[in-house]
């Protein structure tokens, strides 16, 4: 069988590496770091002295029923049963207040009617706005030609959203999913993200938790099913060419070559790269010494913060605050006591507790910015060596920068591998609409 290289060991190389060695390929990829999943990882960070260190997710890393690529590829690792899903979306006010957004029984695209008449976070008005907004979505989706160019918050003005809308609904929903603020992000993703996840399918928007370490779903294990795939740790590549991969001065070649580097790693390996913006992400880890809440996630309206994880016993929670760039300049403490004080106002049991230990993981390059006249500058899986290719969640995947969107990538560029190559294979599994 042919033989392929890949440079890069997060979610789009290894879900090249998955599809080509799952299909007979003879497959060698090249990680930088002594484990795999780039951004989408864990690593330990140390208790106290006397105990051993904890393994924990970078930031908490959440999928939808609808990312299909995503929970194929754990399918083709054999750890698809580690993914949890949730059928309830809990989105709480200061003061503590709880609305629950859950489908009912009426089909697509209806089937959250009845919770969302019931949630009180929002008016009669706000609702009745959002409504018409989603008819207006669900029209001009496969019409207008201009969502790439205007901004979601554009879009939602000229739909006539109330503050309080724009506020509790589709900021609280879409700053998280696409990681940018609803006025740089492209109205193009924001239509996506609620076609796709609240319109199209009863089931598409439940949302799936991983219930181990993000790192155990990639684990040696994982990859045992996958012979012919050879992954090598702590070996930078450092250019890419025609000819093949340089490594630790050594030049490796094979048939065809997989490049799923960030973007900004592409130029020092020799390749072209797009100019694209990063937007961050900050994740809070927050141990206390008692039960916080029982809820096991929640967003959190009209503050910094934007959603809750309960990792363990309601004792260890994390929390997430996208495209975070308020926050990103501050010291780690003062991150801390923000979360604290934003805590305070939804679970009041923070009041009494003692905080054990914190940590803050700012990512400054978590994606790039999905902002508009962005989407024409994203490469598709080809570039101009008829045997090198592109995988990596800012490349053309038609999904915001994610998971899904990664593998998405990796499928597309072992896809392009098999063509090139005389064989062709199809990989990606269409979208559920
Ligand atoms: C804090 C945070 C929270 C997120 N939350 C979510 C979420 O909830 N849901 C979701 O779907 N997505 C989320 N994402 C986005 C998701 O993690 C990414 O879109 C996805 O993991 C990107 O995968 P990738 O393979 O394209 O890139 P990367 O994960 O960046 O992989 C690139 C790999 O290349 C390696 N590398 C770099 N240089 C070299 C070199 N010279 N040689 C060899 N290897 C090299 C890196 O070490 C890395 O392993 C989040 C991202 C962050 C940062």
């Amino acid at each position: 069988m042919a033989k392929v290289l890949i440079a890069g060991g997060g979610l789009a190389g290894l879900a090249s590496a998955a599809a080509l060695g799952g299909s007979g390929y003879d497959v060698d990829l090249f990680e930088s770091r002594p484990f795999l999943g780039g951004r989408a990882t864990s690593y330990s960070v140390p208790s106290s002295a006397d105990e051993p260190g904890e393994s924990i997710d970078n930031c908490q890393h959440i999928l939808m029923r609808c990312c299909v690529n995503l929970l194929d590829f754990y399918q083709r690792l054999g750890v698809r049963d580690r993914i949890r899903f949730y059928r309830e979306f809990y989105f709480i006010e200061p003061g503590g207040k709880i609305s629950v957004l859950h489908r009912g029984r009426l089909p697509a695209p209806f089937h959250f009617a009845g919770a969302f008449l019931r949630l009180h976070c929002l008016s009669r008005a706000d609702k009745i706005g959002i409504a018409r907004a989603m008819a207006a979505l669900r029209r001009e989706r496969t019409r207008r030609t201009d969502l790439d160019r205007i901004s979601m918050l554009d879009w939602l003005l000229q739909k006539r959203q109330t503050p309080r809308a724009i506020d509790r609904f589709w900021r609280q929903v879409l700053v998280s999913a696409v990681n940018e603020d609803l006025d740089r992000m492209a109205a193009t993703h924001g239509f996506q993200v609620f076609w796709l996840a609240f319109l199209a399918r009863a089931d598409a928007y439940e949302m799936g938790v991983p219930s181990v370490p993000l790192g155990s779903l990639y684990s040696a294990d994982s990859w045992r099913r996958l012979a012919n795939v050879r992954i090598h740790f702590r070996s930078p590549v450092e250019r890419i060419g025609p000819e093949g991969f340089t490594v630790a001065g050594e030049t490796h070649t094979a048939d065809a070559y997989i490049c799923a580097l960030p973007f900004e790693r592409l130029e020092a390996a020799g390749l072209a790269a797009p100019k694209f913006e990063h937007s961050p992400i900050t994740g809070i880890h927050l141990w206390f010494d008692r039960e916080i809440t029982t809820l096991p996630h929640a967003t959190l309206l009209d503050r910094t913060v934007q959603w809750m994880f309960n990792k363990d016993s309601g004792k260890y929670l994390q929390l997430v605050v996208s495209a975070s760039r308020d926050l990103t300049p501050l010291p780690r403490n003062e991150i801390v006591d923000i979360a604290i004080g934003d805590l305070r106002l939804y679970f009041p049991r923070v009041r009494e507790a003692t905080l054990l230990k914190s940590h803050v993981v700012k990512e400054q390059r978590a994606t790039f910015s999905a902002a508009p006249e962005t989407e024409y500058l994203r490469p598709a899986p080809e570039t101009r060596f008829p045997n090198i290719f592109l995988a990596g969640d800012w490349t053309r995947t038609g999904w915001p920068a994610t998971m899904e969107g990664a593998v998405r990538s990796g499928y597309l560029a072992a896809q392009a591998v098999c063509q090139m190559l005389g064989a062709p294979r199809q990989f990606l599994l269409p979208d559920i609409a």
